[in-house]
Parts: C-alpha cells; sequence; structure tokens
C-alpha cells in the first residue's frame, strides 16, 4: 500500500553541512543582525513583526529596508539561498537538510529581523530555476544576491483555489507576449521589483493553459494596486494590475504550457516550508510558555505547579512532536521522489499536503495554548504570542488552504 515506509533506514539527522549552516548563521545573526535590530529599535519605525505602516497601508520604509539589508549581507555570507541547486550557485539542501535549517532560523530568530536571512516568497524559489540563461542572468542571479526581491502573482480577487478559472490573459506579438490582467493578495506587492505572473496562454487546455512569465515592476502599463490589509498586519499584501504589458519570449519561464506545473513548484515549496517553520516557531513558543510556567505565581506557587498548565505545556509539546516528527519522515521520501521535478511524481501532492495540514493544524493549536499560559500578557497587542497567534491562524489559507490539502490527500488515496 502507498505510505507504508520500507525497510529501508532513512537518515533523518542534520547533515555535516547544515550543521556548519546552523553555526555560520548563528555567527551571522549576533554580528550583522544584531546592530541592524538595534538601529531598528531606536528608529520609530515599529518592529519587523509588527512595523509601523506608511499612509498606504504599507510597510514602514526603514523596516523594509532593514529587512533588505539583512538579505544582502545574508547572500554575501552564502546564507539566503541554501534551497536552490548549487549549479545554479545555492547550497543545494535537500528538504530533510532544509526542514533543520528551517527549523533552526525560526527558532533562532523568533520573531526578529533575522528571519529575513532566509529566502522566503520574496526570494529565489525552485520555480525559477526553469528560467532561461538570458533571464537566469537578468533575474535569478540579481535575486540570489540580494539585490532585488520578486513576487509570486497566481491569486486574483475572484479566484483563489479555483486557479486554472484565473482570468489574466497573455496573448502573443511576434515573438513578445502581451498580459492583462488583475492579481490579488499578493506578498510583496508593494516592493517586488519583478514579478513571477501566472496567465492563460491556452484557454480550454486545462493543466496546459496556463504560462509563468517574468514581469518587471517597471514595465509600461504594470501598475501596483491597493494594499490589502490581513490580520497579520504587516503592510506587504496587495494588488497588481497588468495594462497591456510587453513581455519578451526568454521571460517565458520553462516552456509555454508549464504554467501550472511551475505555480504548483512554489506553492509546494511553500508547503513543504511549513515542516521547520512550524517546528522552530513552536519550539520557541513553548519555551517561552515553560518559562513563563516556572516565574508566574498564582495562589503564592508557581502555575507550572497546577496540572492545568502542565496539560497545556505538555499538549503543546505533543503536538510540535508529533508535526516535527511526521514532516522530517515526509521530507526523506519527497527528497526520494524529487520534490521539484516537472512533471511531479504521482505520490509528490498527497505527501506535500501531509506536510502542510499537519502543521497548519498543530501549529494553530500549539499558538493557542501559548496564548493561554500566558494568560491576560498573551493578548498584549505586540506581545510574540498575540502576534504569532494571529500567523498561525493565517497559515491555514495562504498556499491553499487546509480542506484542498485534504482534497490532495484524499486524491492521492483514491487513485486507482
Ligand atoms: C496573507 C496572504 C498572503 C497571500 N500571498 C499570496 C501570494 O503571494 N501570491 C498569490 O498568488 N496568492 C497569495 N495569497 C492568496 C491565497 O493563496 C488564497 O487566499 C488561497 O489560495 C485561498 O483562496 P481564496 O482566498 O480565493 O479562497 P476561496 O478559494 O474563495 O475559498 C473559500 C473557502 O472555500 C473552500 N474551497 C474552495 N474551493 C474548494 C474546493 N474545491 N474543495 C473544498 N473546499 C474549497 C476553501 O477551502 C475556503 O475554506 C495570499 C493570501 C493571504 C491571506
Amino acid at each position: 500500500m502507498r505510505g507504508v515506509p520500507t525497510n529501508a533506514i532513512r537518515d533523518i539527522s542534520p547533515s555535516d553541512r547544515v550543521l556548519d549552516y546552523t553555526s555560520r548563521f548563528r555567527t551571522f545573526l549576533d554580528a550583522e543582525v544584531a546592530p541592524l535590530e538595534q538601529e531598528l529599535h531606536s528608529a520609530d519605525a515599529g518592529t519587523p513583526w509588527n512595523p509601523r505602516l506608511d499612509d498606504k497601508g504599507r510597510m514602514h520604509p526603514l523596516v523594509w529596508e532593514a529587512r533588505r539589508e539583512v538579505q544582502r549581507r545574508s547572500a554575501k555570507a552564502g546564507l539566503y539561498n541554501p534551497h536552490i541547486p548549487a549549479e545554479l550557485g545555492g547550497g543545494g539542501f535537500g528538504r530533510v537538510e532544509m526542514q533543520h535549517v528551517e527549523e533552526y532560523v525560526y527558532h533562532a530568530s523568533g520573531l526578529g529581523l533575522g528571519l529575513a536571512a532566509l529566502a522566503w516568497t520574496e526570494g529565489a524559489n525552485p520555480a525559477l530555476t526553469h528560467v532561461s540563461d538570458v533571464a537566469r542572468g537578468r533575474y535569478l542571479d540579481p535575486l540570489m544576491a540580494g539585490e532585488v526581491t520578486t513576487a509570486f502573482a497566481n491569486t486574483e480577487r475572484e479566484v483563489g483555489t479555483d486557479v486554472l478559472a484565473m482570468g489574466t490573459r497573455a496573448r502573443r506579438d511576434g515573438s513578445d507576449w502581451i498580459l492583462d490582467g488583475t492579481k490579488a493578495w499578493i506578498t510583496n506587492a508593494h516592493f517586488a521589483d519583478f514579478v513571477q505572473v501566472v496567465a492563460v496562454t491556452e484557454a480550454g487546455a486545462g493543466t496546459r493553459s496556463l504560462s509563468m512569465f517574468l514581469v518587471d515592476a517597471d514595465a509600461p502599463g504594470f501598475h501596483r494596486g491597493r494594499d490589502i490589509p490581513t490580520m497579520l498586519n504587516d503592510g506587504l499584501t496587495g494588488e497588481l494590475h497588468l495594462d497591456g504589458v510587453r513581455v519578451p519570449a526568454e521571460n517565458v519561464v520553462g516552456e509555454v504550457g508549464d504554467g501550472f506545473a511551475l505555480a504548483m513548484t512554489w506553492i509546494n515549496w511553500r508547503r513543504m516550508c511549513r515542516g521547520g517553520m512550524c517546528a522552530g516557531w513552536g519550539t520557541w513558543l513553548l519555551e517561552r510558555a515553560t518559562e513563563r510556567a516556572r516565574t508566574r505565581e498564582s495562589g503564592g506557587r508557581p502555575i507550572g505547579e497546577l496540572q492545568a498548565v502542565q496539560h497545556l505545556l505538555a499538549d503543546m509539546d505533543a503536538d510540535v512532536f508529533a508535526a516535527r516528527s511526521a514532516s522530517l519522515v515526509g521530507q526523506v521520501e519527497l527528497d526520494e521522489l524529487g520534490p521539484f521535478d516537472i512533471p511531479a511524481h504521482r505520490d509528490v501532492p498527497r505527501l506535500v499536503s501531509l506536510i502542510k495540514v499537519v502543521n497548519d493544524e498543530a501549529f494553530f493549536r500549539v499558538a493557542d495554548r501559548a496564548v493561554q499560559v500566558h494568560g491576560g500578557t498573551g493578548l498584549l497587542l505586540g506581545s510574540a504570542e498575540e502576534k504569532l497567534f494571529r500567523v498561525a491562524r493565517n497559515l491555514r489559507i495562504p498556499a491553499g488552504t487546509v480542506e484542498i490539502q485534504r482534497n490532495a490527500i484524499a486524491r492521492g488515496l483514491l487513485r486507482p
């Protein structure tokens, strides 16, 4: 039966190069990130996780610039792109290795500026490993050097989950393409230097109907739209308008018709990253809750002596342990299948969705219990618990809702 582990002993321990990465990352946090965090603290711009917003509702420029500086320094230190193949200049790490890296980065950084040091949705991603040689020099290399940032533009106002029903169109004009449409809910919409736009190139062709294009944010006809304020309140989400934007043939990612597979490559990458993110942040919240239980008193003794509070901590531990273990097992299997191959191996979608749904739901319970252990302090606006509770609620929707993950899991199980 599918999904039953083989007898092979699979190694889920961190490799030597992961240990080297995490030790260099620790030094980087202390030497390069801490001074920037201190500078930001003295400016009146908010914190990396609760930035002040400008008059358009966008992340305060000083917070954005501090993040950008961390990215540039991280790229220089060889820490920004461990997930990109070595032949393209990245670290060439597999998914098990990346889960350890992500866990370390989220645990060590908490909610600080250090999070920007590892490429997130604004940085290099596996879909971009399919760019043409010309586009590699113009887009991927500067992106990996931290000189520019990008965004992934798939969703529209009317179409989220039902991606094949999107309205953005690309039509040929000689060897160029002309793009028209509006994208919504796009992370980094306000700041991206270029955007990975997914558009219909052959209506009615099902999973071959879409293509992915690299579009310069200063191209004629490209406009940044309104801010879309969400409960994350980070001023990073917005709309993008494409009004007859001309794009050269070399800016098509992969082949014409690969857009759905490339979009899934990007989305699956974000889904797999949940394993390390939730393990890192979950452990951080558990440590903070444990410390709180040791020091906060009720009735003259630490609340940690109360069984009610002990059970909250134990349930947090159980969720982090189970989600982390399940994810590592999933990542091992994905490393064997080739997680970003196009076309994807038939067993990939179920495994990726298992990682996402297990982590999204476990981390939501962990964040909820972390607030509970802290009492009123956990509800304080700007506290780590309050912010991560909002993040945890958010995680169950972007990169595919938890319902859609269940659809993919069931499809994998019921496949003839
Ligand atoms: C903070 C944030 C950042 C985002 N960043 C990006 C980004 O960078 N790039 C990008 O392209 N998009 C981005 N998104 C969009 C995100 O991916 C979509 O919101 C998500 O895929 C869900 O789509 P929707 O909002 O249209 O919900 P809908 O598709 O309208 O779904 C509504 C409800 O119906 C359910 N549902 C819908 N269809 C089905 C089905 N077939 N089976 C079962 N249940 C179903 C859903 O699970 C959900 O509960 C972001 C969203 C947020 C909130």
